[in-house]
C-alpha cells in the first residue's frame, strides 16, 4: 500500500487494488463496505486516510476495463518481446486472491490464469511459421520455507483427459525440492516437474492437477491454501530459425503467477505452536518480498547497480530475475545514454539561447 502523498510507483512495479463485493454471508450478518473509491481516481479511502495505487477496481459499478486488460495483458504481450514478469495476489485470507487469480483451477474461466492461457495460445497461433514456440508449466507451493512440487513426475496423468484425470487423480509425493544456483547466476529448482503443453486445454489440466494436490495435501483446504504461497509458472521458449544452414537463436521467458499466503497477523489469529511457526515464516517471506519490490521500484538505485535482497526467502529467490552480466552492462549503458541525451538537450537549448 502506498500513501496518497507518495509518488506513483515506477513502471517496474505496478500495484492494483481489487475490492471484492460483500458475500451473501456477510450481507446477512449486516456487514457494510468500510472502503470507498474516489471517483475517477485510482484512490481508496478508509476513514480519513487516502491511499493511491496504479489501479483500483471494484465496488463502483462495472468498470470499462478489467484488472486483466490493464495489468496482466501487457505482461503477456511483453513475454513475446523477451521480458520475464510476475503477478502477485496479496491480501488477507478471504480477500479474493484465489478467485481473482483462478488458482483453484475450478469453475469459471474469468480468473487471471485462465485468461493468460487463452491469450498466450491466441498469440502463438497467430505467429508466423518460422518461429517455433514451446510452452511448459510448473506449479509449486511454498509452505514453511519448504518448496513442494504440485505436479510431480507423473507423466501418465498429465496425458489423461480432464475427465479421466478427475475420475482418478494422482497426487505427487510431498518431498521438499532444493533451490540451486546455476553457473550463470540463475536459479534452478532441482527436480521440479515441468509439463510440456501445446494447447490451452493442456495447460488448464496442469493447473487443475496442481490445485487438486494442493487441496489434498491437507485435510482442510482453505487453511492449507491460506498458509502457503502457490506459484504457477509458464515458460515460453521461442526458437527462431534464422537462416537455413545457420544456427537458430533461442529465447526463454517466464511468467510467474503467484497466489500468496494470507497476510493476517499471527497475533490477531491467536495462533499457537505449529500455526504460529507457519505464521512467522509467512510474515518473514512477505517482508522479504516487500523489500525486493521496494528495491525493484527504486529505478535510481537499480540503475546505480543497487542490491536487490532476493536471498532473504525462498519465495524471493524463486522469483529472482537472472541479473546476468549482460543485463548489468545494458543497464549501465542505458544510464550513460540517458546522461548523454540530457547533456545534448542541454547544449542544444543553450545554442538556441545564444542564437536568439
Ligand atoms: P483468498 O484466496 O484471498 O483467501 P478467496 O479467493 O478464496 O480468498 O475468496 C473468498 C470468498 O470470496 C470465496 O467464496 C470467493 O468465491 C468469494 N469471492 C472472491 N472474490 C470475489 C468476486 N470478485 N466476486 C464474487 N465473489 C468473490
Ligand atoms: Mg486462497
Amino acid at each position: 500500500m502506498e500513501c496518497s502523498k507518495v509518488k506513483k510507483s515506477s513502471q517496474n512495479v505496478r500495484v492494483a487494488v481489487n475490492i471484492r463485493p460483500l458475500l451473501t454471508r456477510e450481507l446477512l450478518l449486516g456487514c457494510t463496505d468500510c472502503i470507498t473509491v474516489v471517483p475517477g481516481e485510482p484512490q481508496v479511502r478508509i476513514g480519513s486516510h487516502a491511499f493511491t495505487f496504479d489501479y483500483v477496481y471494484g465496488n463502483m459499478g462495472s468498470p470499462s476495463t478489467t484488472i486483466y486488460d490493464d495489468c496482466v495483458a501487457p505482461l503477456v504481450e511483453a513475454l513475446f518481446h523477451g521480458f520475464n514478469a510476475t503477478v502477485l495476489a496479496y491480501g488477507q485470507t478471504g480477500s479474493g486472491k484465489t478467485y481473482m487469480m483462478g488458482t483453484s483451477g475450478e469453475g469459471s474461466n474469468s480468473g487471471v490464469i485462465p485468461k493468460v492461457m487463452e491469450s498466450i495460445f491466441k498469440k502463438i497461433d497467430s505467429m508466423e511459421e518460422r518461429e517455433e514456440f514451446f510452452t511448459r508449466v510448473s506449479f509449486i507451493e511454498i509452505l514453511n520455507e519448504d518448496v513442494f512440487d504440485l505436479l510431480g513426475v507423473d507423466s501418465s496423468s498429465s496425458k489423461k483427459s480432464e475427465e479421466a484425470f478427475l475420475a482418478k487423480p494422482v497426487v505427487p509425493e510431498r518431498v521438499p525440492l532444493q533451490i540451486r544456483e546455476k553457473k550463470n547466476g540463475g536459479i534452478k529448482l532441482d527436480g521440479v516437474f515441468e509439463a510440456k503443453v501445446t494447447t490451452k486445454e493442456g495447460m488448464k489440466l496442469q493447473l487443475l492437477r496442481g490445485s487438486l494436490s494442493r487441496a489434498t495435501g491437507s485435510t482442510n483446504m482453505n487453511s492449507q491454501s491460506s498458509r502457503s504461497h502457490a506459484i504457477f509458472t509458464i515458460t515460453v521458449e521461442q526458437k527462431k530459425i534464422a537462416h537455413i544452414g545457420a544456427g537458430g537463436d533461442i529465447s526463454c521467458v517466464k511468467l510467474h503467477l503467484v497466489d500468496l499466503a494470507g497476510t493476517e497477523r499471527s497475533k490477531r489469529t491467536c495462533a499457537e505452536g505449529m500455526r504460529l511457526k507457519e505464521g512467522i515464516h509467512i510474515n518473514k517471506s512477505l517482508l522479504a518480498l516487500g523489500n525486493v519490490i521496494s528495491a525493484l521500484g527504486d529505478e535510481k538505485k537499480l540503475k546505480d547497480g543497487g542490491h536487490v535482497p532476493y536471498r532473504d526467502s525462498k519465495l524471493t529467490r524463486l522469483l529472482q530475475i537472472n541479473r546476468n552480466p549482460v543485463a548489468a552492462e545494458m543497464q549501465r549503458m542505458r544510464s550513460q545514454i540517458e546522461q548523454l541525451q540530457a547533456e545534448l538537450e542541454c547544449r542544444v537549448s543553450c545554442e538556441r539561447c545564444s542564437e536568439l
